[in-house]
């Protein structure tokens, strides 16, 4: 492609809303645009590496045995109400009517609709296993889209569905596409790792995210360099460590007027955070429970709604608070309480702690928590971090940020329940379907790219994903014989399918040395009068700082074996 022919614009600042490095190069280097939040326009060169990622995607799909296919991406409420996410879903849904007032939803996701075709395609074990996949557009109303293409309101998805006629073949589906996931993302020239997942809104009973290792990430990981256990934050468990705690005097009532949070009782007592127990009063499926973690914890509410097993689970207002703890909100604590109590597992055997003291400016001092309280359960409930000691092995784990790539989820037969999914056996039984669901943000991959793969200077692709493989930097549009150069290097090079973005603008060499660095191909090729005249044509990678000076007519192959050996190290 000729520059001067192109819409591609490059930018010298950084757009405005941009906070992460990789949306301020593809704004920059003219990737994308954007039309309004988390709306994006994608540009010729953007597209161009988009389509590479997408083909990287589909090759390996098509390799683990899985068939491409297409679904609509507007869908009739109806099927949603079946499987009973239509509630659950919330406001995250796009929803419209058509005009015959239908409900309509414009696919966040595409359960529902695969189940409901599986149903009907499938009758015999004989068909099975089955997996199929899309690369389609996705609509989610996110809450706060940004960060570009990572958390935008429309997305392209690669989303894969795998039925099963057992819970074991259903492994061996799950296990071809992680397989599959993890060639996809090494092809794209990114570092993803998988870590353990919560299974969230999808539900099911196990599932991995790729990960991409970054501090702009909007996950936190925790993983444990002893043994390499890793999962989200979400999820992640910690060894049981209980406190052992020495015996202590009963309970006493200590007025502490208007201290309500930790930090005012901190400074009130003198002590730190972990000799005090926060109480938390949360609603769940609309019924009061108090939850205890240490002082100086956070409670993880995933790892509550497992224990409770509910649907819905809220922190209670102040009016519910005070009605069940007869107390204002910051003073309730585990003492006397009439609801159900959980408590982290870390506070089994904790004595001489502080509570609040259901009692409006008033804590109860010297609470062992087993002797004064009455708790329901004691289970794993804080958000693991830094230093937690890890359920694998026991060493201290770390914690790390991470953009989320890719899902794989094992969901079992929660969907071919809701739409009778069934085929039947060999014995002419007639059993559920096994399902699992497998996605990769395609947009969000490519942007991960550039989030670890760039420098000062811009953008640093790796080849397979690259917009061009090379840039060809014409330094003299005017003179003939320089043109000539570059039209049959561009030809010698379209001939081998190394694709060339030849700079041909009327602009300064320092200019289009810029951008050249600015939009990252692999491989730089400079052709000049001065140059031709020393020797040839020059040489370079992103990567490097060595210039080659080739003999124009050799320049071809030269590229050519360049460009082989940066495939080659990418697809090992
Ligand atoms: P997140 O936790 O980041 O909101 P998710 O867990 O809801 O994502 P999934 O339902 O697992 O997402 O979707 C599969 C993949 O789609 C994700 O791994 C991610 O790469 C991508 N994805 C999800 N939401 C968005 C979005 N708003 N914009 C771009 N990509 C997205
Ligand atoms: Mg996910």
């Amino acid at each position: 492609m000729r520059w001067s022919r192109s819409l591609l614009a490059t930018l010298r600042d950084d757009p405005q809303e941009a906070e992460i490095v990789s949306h301020k190069l593809m704004v920059r280097a003219g990737l994308i645009r954007k039309l309004s939040g988390g709306l994006y326009t994608f540009m010729p060169l953007g597209l161009r590496a988009l389509h590479k990622v997408s083909r990287i995607v589909r090759e390996e799909m098509d390799r683990a045995g899985a068939q491409e296919i297409l679904m609509p991406a507007l869908q009739p409420a109806e099927l949603w109400e079946r499987s009973g996410r239509l509630a659950t879903m919330g406001p995250g849904m796009f929803r419209l009517k058509d005009r015959a007032e239908r409900l309509m939803a414009l696919g966040p996701t595409h359960e529902e609709v695969v189940t409901e075709l599986l149903a009907g395609e499938v009758s015999s074990y004989r068909q099975l296993p089955c997996t199929v996949y899309q690369i389609q557009t996705k609509f989610r109303d996110e809450i706060r889209p940004r960060f570009g293409l990572m958390r935008a309101k429309e997305f392209i998805m690669k989303d894969a569905y795998s039925f099963d006629t057992s819970l074991e073949a259903a492994d061996v589906s799950y296990q071809a596409m992680f397989d599959a996931y993890v060639r996809i993302f090494r092809r794209c020239g990114l570092d993803a790792r998988p870590v353990e997942a919560d299974t969230g809104d999808i539900g099911g009973k196990w599932s991995h995210e790729f990960m991409v290792l970054a501090d702009s990430g909007e996950d936190g990981i925790v993983d444990c360099p002893a043994c390499g256990y890793a999962a989200n934050q979400e999820r992640a468990e910690r060894a049981d460590v209980p406190a052992a705690d020495p015996e202590c005097p009963p309970p006493a009532a200590v007025a502490t007027p208007g201290a309500r949070t930790i930090d005012d009782l901190t400074a009130f007592f003198g002590c730190t955070a972990e000799r005090f127990i926060k109480t938390l009063i949360y609603l769940a499926d609309g019924k009061p429970i108090a939850a205890l973690v240490p002082g100086d914890r956070d409670l993880n509410e995933h790892k509550l709604k497992r224990l409770l097993n509910v649907k819905q689970l809220a922190l209670a207002d102040e009016a519910t608070i005070e009605n069940v703890t007869g107390a204002p909100v910051g003073f309730a604590g585990p003492v006397g309480l009439a609801i159900p109590v959980y408590a982290d597992r870390a506070l089994r055997g904790a004595a001489d702690r502080t509570t609040g003291a259901n009692k409006a400016d008033t804590h109860l001092t010297h609470v062992a928590l087993a002797r004064d309280a009455a708790i329901s359960a004691f289970d794993d409930l804080v958000v693991a971090g830094p230093g937690d000691a890890c359920p694998r092995c026991g060493k201290p784990m770390q914690l790390k940020r991470g953009i989320e790539v890719g899902h794989v989820f094992k969901l079992g037969t929660k969907y071919t329940e809701s739409f009778e999914a069934s085929f039947l056996t060999d014995k002419g039984q007639s059993e559920l379907m096994v399902m699992g669901c497998y996605g990769i943000g395609v947009t969000r991959t490519l942007q991960a790219v550039i989030e670890q793969s760039h420098d000062a200077d811009g953008i640093v692709w790796p080849i397979s994903v690259a917009p061009y493989a090379v840039s060809l930097l014409l330094l003299d549009p005017k003179d003939p014989t320089v043109c000539a150069v570059v039209d049959a290097l561009e030809q010698a090079l379209a001939a081998r399918g190394i694709d060339v973005l030849v700079d041909d603008r009327e602009e300064r060499p320092g200019v289009k040395f810029k951008d050249a660095d600015l939009i990252g191909c692999p491989i730089r090729v400079v052709v000049g009068a001065k140059g031709l005249a020393k020797g040839g044509v020059e040489i370079k990678l992103r990567t490097s700082k060595d210039v080659a000076v080739v003999p124009a007519e050799r320049a071809s192959v030269a590229i050519a074996e360049q460009a082989a050996a940066l495939a080659a190290a990418l697809d090992t």
